[in-house]
């Protein structure tokens, strides 16, 4: 049997990813996958293309989706997979979401241009053509424009929470996003768990919150964790009977520390999210 390799969160330029769907598609299949799911920011507009590419690569391809959600007062990233895109439930939330970011986008042109920074607005438009907005793009213009060194430099700088730039937003509520991505056919999964910095009780009310409110799985292998946080993810996804995910989260060809398809394997306790893909 032929092993599987599966990465099951991604980006394409249809949010703040570097590659178009094609090039993605044809990355990950260089890369050797063979079960790839596109997810962008709040976006399904790079599935059908991704889908056809995936068809030409002989990769299997799972409509994806990475909602910015809001639980409490933390923003929260579910990724939706195997869902039908043209649900009413996923074109709401992601119409919603296109205005707010836009609207956002406004907001942050005009906090910089207080700095003596002019010309955000229009140079991320341009980037961003169809897609959605997100603050990457406002970090690629700081750049561009000399305020910043790296992505990293420009969050750090203007852009990351609480910063001069920063522009806070009710994102899509928790449930809500859930509920739309279960009504949609599809499979709710916690994104990327310990990048929001819970505490170990915070972490099992939320996994809690997360388990009751539909949710059927977790991400528990990434592009950036270690063996230790893995094992951690694992045991999280056993005590509250979540599948297990992995996806790197790849965003672009710079960053040479993820890469698509490149990850440690899921810990064998964890049940895999695939085997619940219909
Ligand atoms: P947004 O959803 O528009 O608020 O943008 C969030 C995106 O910006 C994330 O998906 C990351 O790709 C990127 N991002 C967020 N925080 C940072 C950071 N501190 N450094 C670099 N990239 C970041
Ligand atoms: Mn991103
Ligand atoms: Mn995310
Ligand atoms: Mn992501």
């Amino acid at each position: 049997m032929i092993s599987q390799i599966y990465d099951l969160h991604c980006h394409s330029t249809t949010s703040d990813g570097a590659l178009s769907p094609d090039e993605l598609v044809t990355r990950a299949a260089e890369q050797g996958v063979t079960t790839l799911a596109l997810t962008d920011h709040d976006s399904i507009s790079g599935l059908e293309q991704a889908r056809q590419c995936a068809q030409q690569r002989g990769i299997t391809f799972i409509n994806g989706i990475e909602i910015s959600a809001q639980w409490e007062k933390q923003c929260l990233h579910i990724v939706g997979l195997h869902i039908d895109s043209q649900h009413d439930a996923i074109e709401n939330i992601t119409r919603h979401l296109d205005k707010m970011r836009y609207e956002r986008a406004e907001k942050i042109s005009q906090k910089l241009a207080k700095k003596g920074i002019h010309g955000a607005l229009d140079f991320v438009q341009k980037a961003v053509g169809e897609g959605m907005v997100t603050r990457t793009h406002f970090a690629d213009f700081l750049v561009a424009h000399c305020h910043a060194d790296t992505q990293q430099q420009a969050f750090d700088r203007y852009l990351g929470d609480g910063k001069v730039a920063f522009v806070a937003t009710t994102w899509t509520p928790f449930d809500v996003a859930i509920k739309a991505i279960v009504d949609a056919g599809g499979i709710a999964v916690l994104a990327h768990p310990l990048r929001y910095k819970l505490t170990a009780s915070r972490m099992k009310k939320l996994l809690a919150a997360f388990k009751l409110a539909g949710g059927q799985a977790m991400e528990v292998v990434t592009g950036r964790y270690n063996p230790d946080e893995i094992r951690i993810l694992g045991n999280y996804a056993n005590q509250f009977e979540l599948a297990g995910s992995v996806g790197s989260d790849f965003h672009s060809p710079a960053n040479q520390w993820i890469e698509l398809g490149r990850l440690a394997p899921l810990p064998t306790n964890v049940k895999p999210v695939w085997e619940l893909f219909p």
